[in-house]
């Protein structure tokens, strides 16, 4: 429990309020307790100023001065008799002394300027004058000790203190609330993602984790949503990718046993015509368990290129030469359109090709007689090269198009395998074109056309 995040924070937000308190009131206590001082002092010395004026005015010298000071204070400390100020401070009237204008000590403060020394120009300038009839006649003294604290002072100072220790207990009452209400609702979709990890640790991949705030815990939460539903789709693509293999696996070999079966049993002679089906399907499994390996290479990177430099119009050239024939024979019109000065790139020649080949493969066998195929090649302004396969075939269908580079997806599931097309052409080809570092993306449009598009950095 003591480890536990809202223990810490509601720690925390105590420490946080319990300091503030302390630091308050050791900053009011001390600033009070001086500012009091220094108010005393005036008024006192204010006092005195105002009798030693009129004693002056009255008197027209010092002479006798200190008697009437003593008597009038001899009043005074009666009426304070019963509150008299803690042993050790300095009495109120021993506060202050008196000079004439000259420095002579008239009124001693005793251990400082005693009667008859003189004092310097420096303290004289920084006392308080006695001034009469506008000529400066005297310079109060003041004592470097504050004074004692009256009754009602006393009282003020506590009443400050208990004020600042009831704000205490406040302030902690508030940071303990607080400190829990936050620590709670920042756990509780804590909790919340620890519960959904463990439920994915437990195989139930598919999690989704409620959470309102917009904070950085809110951002945790859609991260691992996000990842959860990774994680489900990558497991699901894994199962389905295993299903996919064996099936393909199956034709082949239920073709491939079933002939072999009956010749051995004398059943079917074997002509050379059934020995060439039955090397037709081993090639087809030759193609499957080549492509597959291209696919694992890739996925761990370790699909070796041969990069050197390639000039797009030749290779576009080349591509069309190859199925110049095949295109013939359909009836669909297969062109270049790519400039000769476009500045040769780095690649494997022989994968592009295969992924070109592949493109144009498909453009073929989806283009109706009377179409058109047409091979484009562009620099694009960011050090990058466009190569296009444009077909008018019959385009991909929307739902479809998010998918079919994905392994052995077919939009049309019902024609696939006749034709000997694996779902997977499309598929090497973007992890060939990935691991030169480009990306390959399709444009299509329903009754209109596709458009691959590769497109590969000028290295
Ligand atoms: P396949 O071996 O089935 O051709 P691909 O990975 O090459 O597999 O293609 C996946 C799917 O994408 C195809 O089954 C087809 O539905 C669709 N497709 C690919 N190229 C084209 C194209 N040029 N025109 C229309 N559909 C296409």
């Amino acid at each position: 429990m003591l480890r536990s995040l809202s223990w810490k924070l509601t720690l925390a937000f105590l420490l946080v309020a319990l300091t503030a308190t302390l630091l308050l009131a050791a900053v009011i206590r001390l600033t009070s307790a001086g500012q009091l001082d220094r108010l005393i002092i005036e008024q006192r010395r204010n006092e005195l100023q105002a009798q030693l004026v009129n004693y002056y005015q009255a008197n027209g010298s010092w002479a006798g001065v200190q008697l009437y000071l003593a008597q009038l204070r001899g009043g005074l400390r009666l009426r304070e008799q019963t509150n008299r100020p803690p042993v050790g401070r300095r009495e109120r009237y021993e506060l202050f002394g008196l000079a004439d204008a000259d420095g002579n000590v008239i009124i001693p403060l005793p251990g400082e300027y005693l009667p008859g020394a003189r004092v310097p120009p420096g303290v004289l300038a920084r006392g308080e004058p006695v001034v009469v009839d506008g000529q400066t006649v005297g310079v109060i003294l003041t004592a470097g000790l504050p004074p004692g604290l009256n009754p009602e002072e006393t009282a003020y100072l506590q009443r400050t203190t208990a004020a600042l220790v009831l704000a205490g207990i406040g302030a902690v009452i508030v940071a303990l609330l607080v400190g829990v209400w936050l620590a709670r609702t920042l756990t509780r979709p804590l909790r919340a993602l620890t519960a959904a990890a463990h439920r994915i640790a437990g195989g139930d991949l598919e999690q989704v984790v409620t959470v309102q705030s917009a904070d950085e815990i809110g951002e945790l939460a859609a991260a691992f949503n996000r990842m959860s539903r990774e994680v489900a789709r990558a497991n699901q693509a894994r199962k389905q990718m295993t299903a996919d293999v064996a099936h393909e696996l199956r034709t082949p070999l239920t073709v491939i046993g079933g002939y072999i079966e009956s010749m051995r049993d004398g059943v079917l002679e074997a002509t050379p015509e059934r020995l060439g089906v039955i090397y037709s399907e081993i090639e087809r499994l030759q193609r499957l368990v080549g492509d597959l390996r291209t696919l694992s290479q890739a996925d761990t990177g370790e699909l070796k290129l041969e990069v050197q430099p390639v000039s797009p119009a030749e290779l576009l050239q080349q591509v069309q030469a190859a199925f110049a024939h095949q295109a013939a024979q359909k009836g669909v019109a297969l062109s270049v359109e790519a400039e000769r000065a476009l500045p040769a790139f780095g690649a494997d020649e022989i994968r592009l090709m295969q992924v070109l080949g592949n493109l144009v493969a498909n453009a073929l066998r989806y283009t109706p007689a009377g179409g058109q195929i047409v091979l484009g090649a562009i620099a694009s302004s960011d050090r990058h090269v466009s190569l296009t396969v444009r077909d008018t075939g019959p385009g991909i269908a929307p739902e479809d198009l998010p998918f079919i580079f994905d392994r052995f997806y077919r939009a049309d599931k019902a024609r696939a395998t006749e034709n000997g097309e694996s779902g997977l052409g499309l598929a090497i080809a973007k992890a060939i074109v990935e691991a030169h570092g480009g990306t390959l993306t399709v444009d299509s449009t329903l009754g209109q056309g596709s458009t691959f598009v590769i497109q590969l950095p000028q290295r």
